[in-house]
């Protein structure tokens, strides 16, 4: 982190917004925004279910929004915020992009790639233009995946009961008709 960069709150809360567009159609919420001069130019958000990609992860589609937009697949002078720490394939989409900053929210301890699982921006040979801030509104953004993921095992659990309750009622029609039969 340099001594100048002040990270915006505003802008963490606008990935928020997006990472809320992902659970609204079951995804796991991730979000991100591409900033230039202070200004959001991008947005994006996690898709890999429905679009059937796995390279549909909020920063691919906020660099390729944003990209489209400037007409450069470079990005220099840009900023991303994402709600959770990049994986190895975003870290290295935004290598590419030689953006000039990413700031992530919640770190992953599952694929982070910007200091959980390994940092893919402290090597020197691959990274030369990006900087990278961490921890930014950590906790809210790392309570949307909680709640997610606890309301998608809430959903599972009931699922299960249901089906137990068909089974079982299943099994009793059955044993009327065996009654009935006699
Ligand atoms: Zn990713």
């Amino acid at each position: 982190m340099t001594g100048t960069f002040t990270a915006s709150p505003e802008h963490m809360q606008l990935a928020l917004v997006q990472a809320q567009h992902a659970w609204d159609l079951g995804e796991v919420p991730v979000g991100a925004v591409v900033v230039r001069d202070g200004e959001v130019i991008a947005t994006g958000y996690n898709q890999p279910i429905g679009k059937h990609d796995p390279t549909a992860h909020a920063e691919i589609m906020a660099l390729r929004a944003a990209a489209g937009i400037l007409g450069n697949y470079r990005l220099p002078g840009c900023e991303l915020y994402v709600t959770l720490e990049p994986c190895v394939m975003c870290a290295g989409a935004m290598m590419h992009a030689r953006l000039a900053r990413v700031v992530y929210g919640a770190a992953d301890p599952k694929t982070g790639a910007c200091g959980s699982v390994l940092n893919l921006f402290a090597q020197e040979q691959l990274n030369h233009h990006t900087e990278l801030v961490g921890g930014v509104m950590a906790d809210a953004c790392g309570q949307m995946l909680k709640s997610f993921f606890s309301e998608r095992r809430e959903q599972l659990k009931q699922e299960r009961l249901q089906r137990q309750a068909i089974a079982h009622a299943h099994a009793n029609a059955h044993s009327i008709d065996d009654e009935a039969n006699d």
